[in-house]
């Protein structure tokens, strides 16, 4: 960010953010480039996205998104994922970057997760499962997490359900390709809308993957 415009506008905001862009942008269209992408990541949501929007409206350049420094794993996911997330249901942003403290394959998949939630992208699980509550007589959450590790691996556009109990279970199940609906130390396991078999607790994460292997 150019001096002169800190001291214009007193700092980093949108509007210092965008003018900084533009004069950027003439530099390299007076020398008749304009094979380019912009980008004005910030660490704080509200200016990144109000830079962003503000630049889609004065240019018609592809823009490299993202929250810079976001944090780790966790807190640098859900900022990543509202910041990035407000600008790709507007329809700005080509490209993506998730900004993490952490191992680079964590940011490339919470990038796919995010496009994935807003259905921009189909690649991988698309794992549902419930918070739990007083219905569930299972460990579900375990069986929750052991069966998103193992499908973090698969490429197959597949949508997968977990789900604690049989009354608000088997709806979601069934909507899946596979899913789970627990009853007590048990569960249904579904695929395509239809039960295929009832199990018992240890066995579900295995008979829903040889399920999940035949689709
Ligand atoms: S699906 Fe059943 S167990 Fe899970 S939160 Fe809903 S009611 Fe509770």
């Amino acid at each position: 960010m150019e001096k002169s415009l800190l001291t214009k506008y007193g700092g980093v905001t949108p509007a210092a953010m965008v003018e900084s862009a533009m004069g950027h942008i003439h530099i390299l269209e007076d020398l008749n480039y304009t094979d380019l992408k912009v980008s004005l990541k910030a660490s704080s949501i509200p200016l990144m996205v109000e830079a962003y929007r503000s630049l889609a409206r004065k240019v018609d350049y592809p823009f490299h998104i993202g929250v810079t420094e976001a944090g780790t794993l966790a807190t640098g996911t859900v900022k990543s994922a509202v910041g990035i997330g407000i600008l790709l249901s507007e329809g700005i942003g080509d490209t993506v970057r998730v900004s993490l403290t952490g191992h680079p394959l964590h940011e490339v998949r919470v990038a796919y997760d995010i496009l994935k939630a807003l259905g921009l992208r189909r690649r991988g699980v698309d794992l549902i499962s419930c918070p739990t509550c007083g219905r569930t007589q299972v460990d579900l959450i375990k069986l929750a997490e052991e069966t998103e590790a193992r499908l973090k691996v698969l490429d197959k556009p597949v949508k997968v359900a977990v789900m604690g109990c049989v009354v608000n279970g088997p709806g979601e199940a069934r909507e899946a390709d596979v899913g789970i609906a627990c009853g007590k130390g048990e569960g249904l396991i579904f695929k395509k809308g239809v039960v295929v078999r009832k199990v018992p607790e240890e066995k579900l994460l295995e008979e829903l993957m040889k399920e999940i292997e035949t689709l």
